[in-house]
């Protein structure tokens, strides 16, 4: 049987080597961590789950199939989970004063009945120029920004609108996106069972390892971070790959290295008292308020495993705010019950917390982004090495998904 090794066991790279074993292929799979799962893992406390990057995944055929072969019971968005906020001065699910709702009415709803393809944006735009444009100021500011922000972790003056709604116009349809889905304990129930699914099918899971390229059979997939990848290339350069494609190689690591990463911390919180006047999914921050968190997840809202204790998740940070990560706990923790007291206007004791901190976690879309994957589609594919995650066909799970089904399909196409 055809070997393939995968490098990185995070989502991207588990999904893959799921996909690529089901072909046929022998997976070797490489992690340099101890345990699988990448960002993704959940901690339980005394008071609950907490999970320490992505709390669920956008509900689609791929990701409901996934579900339904690890034979994970899924769980879904409560009712309440529906509701979402916006800050402006107090949460509110419209933001919009009356005479700024007028303009963005008469804005954007003509050019989406009868131009809509003027709506396509310009390469190279920042989605602050794009919402400008098409939607005015406030909607840009108020709607679009903190909405954007809640997933990119980036303010949208920075963020490309090419990356970000480009595949809006890409013409592809009977995509079922409805809604949220997640393990009944959280994230770390999907890691476990692919995990364990893996080992059944005979992939060989590697963990605290380092390797090299070289020392590697049959075509390799990267599914590191950007930043990892230009690395793990640059070294098997430096150990003298092949010539003919030493130079893809090396243009490759090239453009890798210029993706910016940003970083962010989530804490969740479990509060000794619930607070009832917000039931909703969340509220997102806009920018004009100078506050540093971006945005906050009411998990006993959205999941019904989650209302034992009353959690929140505070989601701080983005490409600004590095210097955030250096906060010790209770600087943390202070900052928040400051943020909560001025957003939610609540002050509540804490039974426990759980801080992440991500450094340098998340790829930042933005203009240096939309370059380079521009650059790598222009690049000649080795067919030896692929790149996989979450800098190159969207940030999400269900989109990274996607990627592992694409991805499996070519290197059968090629080595199959
Ligand atoms: C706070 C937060 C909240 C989020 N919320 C959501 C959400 O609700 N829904 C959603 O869809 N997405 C969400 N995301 C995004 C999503 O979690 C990530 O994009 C996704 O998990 C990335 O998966 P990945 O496999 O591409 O990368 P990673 O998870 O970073 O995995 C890469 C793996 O490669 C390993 N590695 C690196 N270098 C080497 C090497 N040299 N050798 C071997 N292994 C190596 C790393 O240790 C890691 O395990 C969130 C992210 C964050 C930070």
């Amino acid at each position: 049987m055809k070997k393939v090794s995968v490098i990185g066991a995070g989502f991207a790279g588990l999904t893959l080597s799921l996909r690529l074993a089901q072909k046929g292929f022998t997976v070797e799979l490489f992690e340099k961590e101890p345990r699988v799962g990448g960002l993704l893992g959940t901690d339980r406390t005394d008071y609950g789950i907490s999970e320490k990057a992505a709390n669920a995944l956008i509900r689609t055929k791929e990701s409901e199939d996934l579900f339904k072969e690890l034979g994970i019971q899924p769980s879904y968005p409560l009712e309440s989970s529906k509701k979402r906020f916006i800050f402006r001065d107090h949460p509110t699910r419209w933001p919009l004063k009356f005479a700024e709702s007028i303009q963005f009415i008469f804005k954007f709803i003509p050019q989406f009945i009868f131009v809509k393809n003027k709506l396509r944006p310009k390469e190279f735009e920042t989605l602050e120029n794009w919402g400008h444009r098409h939607l005015g100021s406030a909607a840009t500011d108020y709607i679009l920004g903190p909405a954007m922000q809640g997933i990119y972790a980036n303010e949208i003056s920075g963020l490309s609108s090419k990356l970000i709604l480009g595949g809006l116009f890409a013409g592809k349809k009977n995509k079922r996106y409805s809604g949220l889905l997640t393990g009944p304990g959280g994230m770390q129930d999907l890691i476990d069972q692919l995990e364990s699914r893996l080992r059944q099918i005979g992939v060989k899971i590697h963990t605290s390892s380092t390797v090299e390229l070289k020392n590697l059979e049959g075509p390799v997939v990267l599914a590191t971070s950007a930043t990892a990848a230009a690395s793990l290339l640059e070294s098997s350069i430096e150990k003298s790959f092949e010539n003919s494609f030493a130079n893809t190689t090396a243009q490759t690591s090239k453009i890798l290295k210029t993706i910016k990463m940003s970083s962010l911390i989530s804490v969740t919180l479990f509060f000794k008292n619930e607070q009832k006047k917000y039931q909703g999914f969340g509220c997102l921050i806009p920018r004009q308020f100078h506050l540093k968190t971006l945005g906050i997840l009411m998990n006993s809202y959205i999941f019904k495993d989650r209302n034992g204790t009353y959690n929140e998740t505070w989601i701080l940070g983005g490409a600004q705010e590095q210097p955030l990560l250096a906060l010790s706990d209770l600087e943390i923790i202070s900052l928040i019950q400051t943020e909560r007291k001025k957003i939610l206007n609540l002050d509540s004791e804490i039974h426990d917390h759980r801080i992440n901190r991500w450094d340098h976690a998340l790829p930042y879309y933005d203009l240096i982004l939309e370059k380079a994957q521009q650059d790598l589609n222009q690049l000649n594919p080795t067919k030896k090495i692929y790149l996989h995650g979450n800098y190159l066909s969207g940030i999400g799970l269900s989109k990274i998904l996607e990627r592992s089904q694409f991805l499996s399909e070519e290197i059968a196409k090629h080595h199959g």
